[in-house]
């Protein structure tokens, strides 16, 4: 099973052939054509199995079939949210999106707390689709009125159960209450404890399990 016969477009091929991929990992086999139909997804994956293009890859293409070309900021609302624990985690992510989005007209940025807001607001107003984030900094984000969700379409919790160890799901909860009810979910988490299967509740719209 080719990254083609998942149902890639050519521009996400490209970039993936690009890394050096030759093949999917089982993870991806699994998460792509359910993340590209649109259903919501509750998975289990550590880290090294290949889960961040599992998810980031079908993101980018949902995203991509109404990129917009225009340079006009209004016209790159934040139509997806990638939230993870650590900042190591989030800037990894995000060069995993950059990577990914070189041949689609998505931009991105990455969103941490510990360094001055100002560069990050810079960049939020010249307008990005694609926010990974830690949960704290893009709160204050939100306070600060530098960032919208009203036209976020999906949404992703990265390593839930580390969220739950660092205490962010208060954070998370707040950030679930801003979302529109209309959206794409995935939750991704090594271990499910019962507080991560109740987020899952609050979070999920009948998910597709996929493990391994
Ligand atoms: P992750 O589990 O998402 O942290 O990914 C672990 C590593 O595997 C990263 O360095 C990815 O670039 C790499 N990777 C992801 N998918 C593939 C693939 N299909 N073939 C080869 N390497 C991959």
């Amino acid at each position: 099973m080719s990254f083609a016969e998942l149902g890639l477009i050519p521009e996400l091929q490209r970039a993936v052939t690009e890394a050096g991929y030759t093949e999917p990992t089982p993870i991806q086999k699994q998460a792509i054509p359910v993340v590209l139909q649109g259903l919501d997804v509750m998975g289990g994956a550590q880290t090294g199995t290949g889960k961040t293009a599992g998810f980031t890859l079908p993101l980018i293409q949902r995203l991509a079939r109404h990129a917009n070309t225009s340079t006009s900021p209004a016209r790159h609302p934040v139509r997806a949210l990638i939230l993870a624990p650590t900042r190591e985690l989030a800037v990894q992510v995000h060069e995993s999106v950059q990577t990914y989005c070189k041949y689609v007209p998505l931009r991105s940025i990455c969103v941490y707390g510990g360094v001055d807001m100002r560069g990050q607001v810079d960049e939020l107003r010249r307008g990005v689709e694609i926010v990974v984030a830690t949960p704290g900094r893009l709160l204050d984000h939100v306070q600060q009125k530098t960032i919208a969700f009203n036209q976020v379409e999906m949404l992703v919790l990265d390593e839930a159960d580390r969220m739950l160890d660092m205490g962010f799901i208060p954070d998370i909860r707040r950030i679930l209450d801003m979302l529109p009810e209309a959206r794409q979910s995935l939750l991704f988490s090594a271990t499910f404890s019962d507080e991560i299967k109740k987020l899952a509740d609050r979070m999920l719209k009948n998910p597709q399990l996929i493990e391994v």
